[in-house]
C-alpha cells in the first residue's frame, strides 16, 4: 500500500495517542518503507534478496515491538508507546491485504519501474529463503481503483482526526457562565 493508505492509520490513531505528534504518528505507520528504502540504498534489500528485513512477519513484529518500547519510554506513556508500536504494525498488516503491487510505478525496492502484470506474494514470513504471503489485493483491482481506495481510507483517518481536534477545541474553550 502507499503512504496515503498508511497515513490513514496514522489520522486515525492521533486521537486514542494525543501525546504523540502527528508527524511521529505518520512515521510510525510509514516506517517499514522508510527501511525499504534505506536498506534498498544499504543493498541489504532488493530484487534478488526481497524485502524481508523491512517487510518480513517476524522483522515487523521486531521494529513494532522497539518503536513501542521507545515511545513509551520517551513519553512515559505506554498508552502512547502500545498505539505507535501498533501503528508501525498495521504498516504490515495493510500491505498483507494489498501486497504485492503491480502497477507501473517507480520501486524504491527494485529501483526500477514496474509494469502491471501480476506478480507473486513478496512478503516473507521470516527471511530470504522463508515462505512469502500477501493477499494480493492490487493484482486484482487496477490501480485507480487502488488509489481511491487509499484516499477514501486518507478521508476515513482524517475525519476521525478532524472529529478529535474539534471536540478538543471545545473542550479547551472556557465553559459560559
Ligand atoms: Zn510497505
Amino acid at each position: 500500500m502507499g503512504p496515503i493508505g498508511h497515513f490513514a492509520v496514522g489520522l486515525a490513531a492521533k486521537p486514542v495517542a494525543p501525546k504523540v505528534p502527528l508527524g511521529l504518528l505518520f512515521l510510525a505507520t510509514w516506517l517499514l518503507d522508510v527501511l525499504a528504502i534505506a536498506f534498498g540504498f544499504a543493498g541489504i534489500e532488493g530484487v534478488k534478496s526481497g524485502i524481508p528485513w523491512s517487510h518480513g512477519l517476524f522483522m515487523s513484529v521486531i521494529w513494532s515491538v522497539l518503536a513501542a518500547i521507545l515511545t513509551s519510554r520517551i513519553y512515559r506513556d505506554r498508552r502512547a508507546g502500545a498505539v505507535v508500536g501498533l501503528s508501525v504494525f498495521s504498516h504490515w498488516v495493510l500491505d498483507f491485504v494489498s501486497h504485492p503491487i503491480p502497477f507501473s510505478s517507480f520501486s524504491w525496492r527494485s529501483w526500477q519501474w514496474s509494469y502491471g502484470h501480476p506478480l507473486p506474494s513478496d512478503l516473507p514470513l521470516l527471511f530470504s529463503d522463508s515462505p512469502k504471503v500477501g493477499l494480493g489485493l492490487y493484482n486484482t483491482i487496477s490501480a485507480v481503483e487502488a488509489t481511491a481506495l487509499e484516499f477514501g481510507l486518507f478521508i476515513l483517518g482524517a475525519t476521525v482526526y478532524a472529529a478529535y481536534v474539534v471536540k478538543k477545541r471545545k473542550a479547551g474553550r472556557p465553559q459560559p457562565a
